[in-house]
């Protein structure tokens, strides 16, 4: 009874960055397996990347919620933590409520592939930096206009960068 109670638990903390499938896409999907134009060993990735940022980038795990340390600038990009990829625009960012950076879109399909993780019991679409792989986070569909997309990623995987910006 115990352990149902902490499963369930469990299963609610989740659900803010797990609900929902995607049916469309803005970004490729691809096959986890794919090598990425970045490569390095875990070995390297572990000497360059703080403990926090190696358990999510590489090993897939997720931060705590609230523990954003960006204050939602207007102007600037963030890039990927891991290899200084362009990702988001500080214009696409907003508040989903669910503890963790939210986009509704992406700088370019290029920088970003998805693919389908089938972990903690359902499909979700992941979020990969398309020149290094790292995982960033997920995307759902209950974002708001114009692409109704919800990009959920790890503020460890982000590097603000306010010199850059993007009019589109
Ligand atoms: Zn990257």
């Amino acid at each position: 009874m115990r352990y149902l109670f902490i499963f369930s638990a469990l299963l609610i903390s989740f659900q803010a960055c797990t609900q929902g499938s995607m049916s469309k896409q803005q970004a490729k999907t691809e096959s986890t397996e794919q090598s990425f134009p970045l490569q390095k060993s875990d070995e390297e990735w572990k000497a360059e990347l703080t403990p926090e940022q190696y358990n999510v980038l590489r090993k897939k795990g997720t931060e705590a919620r609230f523990t954003e340390i960006y204050n939602d600038p207007k102007d600037g990009i963030y890039r990927c933590s891991a290899c200084n990829t362009p990702l988001f625009d500080a214009k696409t960012k907003y508040n989903s409520g669910s503890g963790w950076p939210a986009f509704y879109d992406i700088v370019s399909p290029e920088n970003v592939v998805l693919a389908e993780d089938k972990s903690l019991g359902m499909v979700r679409n992941e979020v990969l930096c398309g020149k290094c792989g790292g995982h960033l986070g997920h995307v759902f569909e209950d974002g708001p206009k114009p692409t109704g997309l919800r990009y959920c990623i790890n503020s460890v995987c982000l590097d603000f960068d306010k010199s850059q910006s993007s009019d589109k």
